[in-house]
């Protein structure tokens, strides 16, 4: 595959158009920073995203799966079918004025972007107006398919759009991921996770006076939280498991008729994921039990380990290394070690490392909802520097450059990387034969099946509250200007 390590003429067309389009990139990526929107609410970003889209050829199917915003943008026809898909939500309680290296939020206890969603979401927009511009212009022949993915944070879109054949017809799939620097893995990247949420049902008393007359929900969140923590010493290596009670009960006073408590089950393969769900199925059963309440559970989302293919890895891995990384100023370079050094984190600058692959990646306990699709079809998780290294997600610290011009330079660059991993699909339909070879190699013996219950829907009202509470506030915050590409 050498030759997809040179520069060729619909590679070339689509760098200029990134290039052309660099202020257009950096409009998007600060304006769905200053959207800041959670997991399934984010409507701003997706009606900004999908318009561009819109206005640039593509035909745009809004609110897919049941997911009022997700979207699935297509150009050309006929095969191979390339996917490209990625998220834009933020995390609560993460607004950070960027360029500050210190913290400072834009708006006090408001969700924000500070794991860089927001240059996904560029990324992905911008890298797929340039191919598009290439395909059209060289005539290139096959369908581009650009999905939007809400709430990866919660781990929920891309398991149902799995489930429900959004990508039955994909040949092969990227997914763009902000990082520090470029790269591209192969082999297991990520964990298997299961969400659910398990509710359970007593009966309200007076807390002071008959408290005999009650069956409180509370006792049972708390004997399955104590449960699960016993077990916890039994489980396999590299399983774990996380919880937040999401209801506790309103006031000490009366016994709480309804308690829920939140988990995730995390394990390194899809297979160890549900059989600890399974045993958190018993231990809630025993604990409805003991304090005489009923449970149930709602999976929110349940995704297979995201795991990268070796042809897809490589072949980022030529369009980066030909690329190279940006070439960072002094200024942006001193702002990356004055922040290091607060939050007290080695201090190396921007990163100007391109990091050849040695084999397999290492299997990290993140999880990602792409897991799903990289089962069902040969994907490649693929990583541009618009982030300071060793500054850690969902830190203040990291929302400190995903509005400055570390983002904007990362953005340009990968989307040229994108981009021209694209075109590589489409006028060298060789390499994705060679993708579905190897992927099939790589998946023998496992056979994709979701782990959603059938009938399961999403949860669309997840985060409407909490962003609501902000939302008036982060308006005056939003960027006035539109981004128009051209
Ligand atoms: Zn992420």
């Amino acid at each position: 595959m050498s030759e997809t390590n040179n520069a060729t003429p619909e590679k070339e067309f689509a760098a200029q158009y990134v290039d052309r389009n660099a202020r257009a990139a950096a409009l998007l990526n600060d304006s769905i920073f200053y959207f800041g929107e959670l997991g399934m609410q984010e409507r701003e970003t997706s009606a900004l995203m999908t318009s561009l889209l819109e206005e640039g050829g593509f035909k745009v199917e809004r609110g897919i799966g049941g997911f009022p915003t997700a979207f699935c943008a297509t150009y050309g026809s006929g095969s191979p079918v390339v996917a490209v898909h990625t998220e834009y939500d933020s995390n609560p309680d993460n607004s950070q004025q960027p360029g500050v290296p210190e913290p400072a939020a834009i708006v006090e206890n408001a969700p924000g972007h500070c794991e860089g969603h927001n240059c996904n979401g560029s990324v992905l927009v911008t890298s797929a107006l340039a191919a598009k511009a290439a395909m059209e212009k060289f005539d290139l022949k096959g369908t581009l398919k650009i999905f939007g993915a809400p709430a990866e944070e919660q781990l929920v879109s891309r398991p149902y759009l799995v489930r429900d054949g959004y990508f039955d017809d994909v040949d092969v799939a990227f997914t763009p991921h902000i990082g520090a620097q470029f790269g591209a893995g192969y082999g297991l990247v990520q964990s298997a996770l299961i969400s659910a949420i398990f509710t359970f049902h007593g009966e309200t008393a007076h807390a002071g006076v008959s408290p005999w007359k009650g069956r409180d929900a509370l006792d049972a969140v708390v004997l399955m939280d104590v449960g699960m923590a016993e077990y916890r010493e039994h489980m396999l290596p590299g399983t774990q498991c996380q919880r937040v009670i999401t209801n506790g009960g309103q006031q000490p006073n009366v016994i709480p008729k309804t308690a829920a408590i939140w988990w995730y089950f995390r394990a390194p393969d899809a297979k160890g994921a549900t059989a600890v769900f399974e045993r958190a199925k018993k231990v809630a059963e025993g604990a409805a039990m003991m304090t005489n309440t009923s449970v149930d559970v709602d999976v929110q989302s349940a995704v297979w380990p995201v795991r990268g293919n070796q042809t897809l890895a490589e072949l980022m891995q030529a369009e980066y290394e030909r690329i190279g990384p940006p070439d960072w100023s002094a200024e942006e370079d001193e702002l990356a070690r004055t922040l290091q050094k607060r939050a007290d984190v080695p201090v190396e600058g921007l990163s100007r490392k391109v990091t050849r692959m040695k084999g397999p990646a290492g299997q990290k306990t993140s999880a990602n909802d792409a897991g799903d699709v990289s089962w069902k079809v040969p994907m490649v998780k693929f990583y541009f520097p618009s982030n300071i290294p060793n500054i850690n997600y969902h830190h203040w610290a990291a929302g400190v450059a995903l509005a400055t011009s570390i983002a904007h330079k990362g953005v340009v660059a990968g989307s040229k990387v994108l981009a021209s991993a694209v075109l590589e699909c489409f006028r060298n339909p060789d390499v994705v034969s060679q993708a579905k070879a190897s992927f099939a190699k790589e998946v023998e013996g496992n056979v994709f099946f979701s782990m959603l219950p059938k009938d399961q829907k999403p949860p669309v009202q997840l985060n409407f509250a909490e962003m609501e509470k902000y939302r008036p506030a982060m308006r005056a915050h939003y960027v006035k200007e539109r981004p128009h590409y051209v």
